[in-house]
């Protein structure tokens, strides 16, 4: 029997469209919905059979659900939960997938009616990729999903909701909101910030041609582009949404790229060598704890030798010919 009789999923993005995957290969509802206001994303959905109906009312999609999960972005959860509140049955769960947790709880909460729990969630997992076509269904495998669930909350609607990510094959933690958002600022909100920064700076660079970063991207800085690749809008929203615990973590990492400055200027290779042991030892505990590969590069595919020779021969952009 699955989990839910029907689940309803506001946003077919890429973490929506994997839920819709995810919980139709793995059997976790009998009928999904989806809702989405963007008109080429029902196309697509539609197209792609992600789901047995596919509208952009949001009332009349979620009237019948059992599970609404929503996957828009962190700023948009207020207004959408808003408008389809009124229209939720009574013993619903309404869920999402934000990256920044107490703002949504904020935002979500007060629009829901008696009887209607909220348990917000957020799948620790995603690519640097955008929209329906982005997904699949084994996004969730292997990795964290963090749960947020009020102290009051209703413990069987928790545990539904827990049976339903692990059902995606994630693996399920609890805590509360505001340690959530912290713990999130510096493993994923202030990396992204510096991966920005890092290739917004490289881009403005007057002195080092544009292709030239990008014909000698693989010391590194190839790594940042990918982060900073992620979707505009969503990461917007997370640092306007997280901005204390990301302000209190970029103030600590500012604090120590000042040392690490100090120790390069006095030549102090003792404190830059005990730090990269250090920070070796975290990457091998991530490798070891099964979300990260441990192949070399990245598990990246290596381009052959006359690939790399052509790449390496082919004339600069705007160069005489
Ligand atoms: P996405 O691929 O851009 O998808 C978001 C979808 O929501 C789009 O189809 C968008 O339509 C739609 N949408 C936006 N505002 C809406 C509204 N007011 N009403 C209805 N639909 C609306 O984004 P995503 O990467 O799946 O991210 C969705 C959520 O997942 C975010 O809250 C994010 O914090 C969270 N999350 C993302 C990742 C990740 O790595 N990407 C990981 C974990 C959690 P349009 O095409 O018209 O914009």
């Amino acid at each position: 029997m699955p989990e839910f009789d029907t689940l309803a999923i506001v946003g077919l993005g890429l973490i929506g469209s994997s839920i819709a995957r995810g919980a139709r290969q793995f059997g976790l509802a009998r009928r999904i919905v989806a809702i989405d206001g963007d008109a080429s994303v029902l196309e697509r959905v539609r197209a792609l059979g992600l789901a047995d109906l596919a509208t952009d009312d949001l009332g009349a999609g979620a009237a019948g659900a059992d599970l609404v999960i929503l996957c828009v972005p962190v700023g948009a959860v207020g207004a959408v939960a808003a408008t389809l509140g009124p229209a939720l049955k009574p013993g619903a769960i309404v869920s999402d997938v934000g990256s920044v947790k107490a703002a949504v709880v904020a935002a979500v909460a007060p629009h829901l009616p008696e009887g209607v729990h909220f348990v917000p969630a957020h799948p620790v997992a995603g690519t640097e990729y955008s929209g329906p076509d982005a997904g699949f269904s084994t996004l969730f495998s292997g990795r964290w999903c963090i749960l947020t669930p009020a102290e009051d909350a209703d413990a069987q609607a928790t545990a539904r909701v827990t049976r339903f990510w692990e059902g995606l094959r994630a693996i399920v933690e609890t805590m509360t909101p505001e340690h959530h958002d912290l713990v999130l600022a510096i493993t994923s909100h202030v990396p992204h910030l510096i991966a920005y920064n890092i290739v917004g700076t490289a881009a403005d660079l007057e002195a080092v041609t544009q292709s030239e970063v990008i014909k000698f991207s693989a010391g590194g800085f190839r790594d940042f582009t990918r982060i900073a690749a992620s979707d505009p809008t969503m990461w917007r929203d997370v640092f306007l949404t997280n901005k204390d615990a990301v302000l209190e973590m970029l103030g600590r990492f500012n604090e120590d790229l000042a040392a690490l400055a100090r120790a390069i200027r006095w030549g102090d290779g003792d404190a830059l060598h005990d730090l990269f042991t250090r920070t070796r030892a975290i990457r091998r505990g991530i490798v070891a704890m099964g979300q990260e590969t441990a192949e070399a590069d990245f598990g990246r595919a290596r381009p052959s030798e006359p690939e790399r020779a052509r790449s390496l021969e082919a004339p600069k952009p705007g160069a005489a010919q």
